[in-house]
């Protein structure tokens, strides 16, 4: 009985989630720095759908990209938090998410996901609200028990470094160890944890995670100018585990990756030789991997070639599957962005599942009410019988 209901359970689940789509792309277009210069964005719809203009070419008719929303260069970061928040609820519920930042350098991804950490916390990003929102269900939610521990990590050059790991010295400096690197398991499971050796720790407050926030960015820092390279060249995840224990002692396992890509712009020829070649190879390799795994998943291919670099491996347990994806494709509005600002767009429409589209959201929302009153019927049966 106990296991049936179990399974019927994990079940209405998954259908709640094929129904709500795994793949979400939002557009965000950052302010215009020059006032001056000309903007490459025409106009910007409610509906999830955007004009871009080749600046070279204003006669012709723009470009139209259609996504599940777009961000205009207004929007605040709360309003942006809002459209992901229910995505952290997901974490809560024991589903695993990725959130991905992906753009040109320069476009604003560290912007969205951290937000300026070292002023007065105001303006913060998706991490910290994220991070903030993780202890505050965790508070209100009585029939749960959650623990919550972060990881924090780079990959440069298909190398996987702890951003969070930190020897004290004589000094009482606090020395970043970046010349060790990390391997990654394969975990088949939802637990299942695919950096065992990267260091874990424990938080309780959003006040202990910004600390851990601000240490490894940092240590981000500290790692660029060590390796000489720009950070904008590495990917950097911060993981965040959370464990749930119920009032039925059933355990909930599940992840959220906050993932700042490395810039997603074509290297100038003139520039790549030597180490820069070496790094813009991997650059380009890992985010080919990403491109190549979310869209094959988006189109529910077969096979997910997962294994192709740290960044997809790395992530593999929250893309695909029961996983809910949300991307983040950054765009500079300026007219010198145009072609990067166009490779993005196409992209994440690749990526984009939008095909669910506007008109069946109210219907679907009915069929998940309905399938969540169910849920909630199943789980009153489970606690009677207990
Ligand atoms: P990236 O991480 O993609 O290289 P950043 O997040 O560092 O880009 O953004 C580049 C600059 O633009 C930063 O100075 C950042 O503060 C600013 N910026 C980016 N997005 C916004 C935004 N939506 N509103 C205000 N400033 C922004
Ligand atoms: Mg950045």
């Amino acid at each position: 009985g106990y296991h049936q209901a179990v399974k019927e359970n994990r079940h209405l689940y998954n259908i709640l989630q094929e129904l709500r789509g795994n793949i979400r792309v939002f557009c965000r277009i950052r302010p215009m720095f020059n006032e001056e210069a000309k903007c490459t964005i025409d106009y910007i719809g409610s509906d999830g759908s955007l004009m871009v203009i080749d600046p070279a070419k204003p006669q012709n008719a723009g470009k139209i990209f259609q996504f599940n929303k777009v961000f205009g260069p207004t929007a605040t970061q709360d309003e942006v938090y809002r459209d992901t928040q229910d995505l952290i609820r997901s974490v809560m519920d024991g589903y695993n998410v990725c959130i991905l930042a992906y753009g040109q350098t320069g476009s604003g991804k560290t912007h969205t996901m951290c937000g300026p950490l070292n002023r007065s916390n105001k303006d913060t990003g998706i991490n910290y609200m994220a991070l903030n929102d993780v202890f505050q269900i965790s508070s209100i939610r009585k029939d749960v028990t959650y623990e919550i521990c972060v990881q924090m990590v780079v990959i440069y050059n298909e190398q996987v470094h702890d951003l969070l790991q930190i020897f004290g010295s004589l000094t009482g400096l606090l020395i970043f160890n970046y010349k060790s690197t990390l391997e990654i398991r394969s975990c088949s499971s939802n637990g299942g944890l695919s950096l065992p050796d990267a260091s874990m720790h424990l938080v309780q407050s959003s006040a202990d995670v910004l600390d851990l926030m601000k240490l490894g960015e940092k240590n981000r820092a500290f790692f660029s100018t060590a390796m000489n390279h720009r950070s904008s060249r590495s990917h950097s995840v911060l993981t965040v585990h959370v464990h749930g224990k119920d009032i039925l002692d059933s355990t909930t396992c599940s992840c959220l990756h906050l993932v700042d890509l490395a810039g997603s712009e074509r290297m100038d020829k003139s520039e790549t030789t030597g180490d820069r070649l070496n790094e813009a190879q991997h650059i380009n390799k890992s985010l080919s991997c990403l491109e190549d795994v979310i869209t094959a998943l988006a189109q529910k291919n077969p096979h997910i070639p997962y294994g192709t670099s740290k960044l997809t491996q790395l992530l593999q347990n929250s893309l695909g599957g029961n996983a809910k994806m949300l991307m983040f494709a950054h765009v500079s509005p300026e007219a010198d962005s145009y072609r990067e600002t166009i490779n993005t767009l196409k992209f994440a429409q690749r990526a984009s599942t939008v095909e669910l589209g506007a008109a069946h959201l109210n219907k679907e929302s009915s069929e998940i009410r309905e399938l969540k009153e169910q849920r909630d019927s199943l789980k009153m049966a489970l606690a009677i019988k207990e």
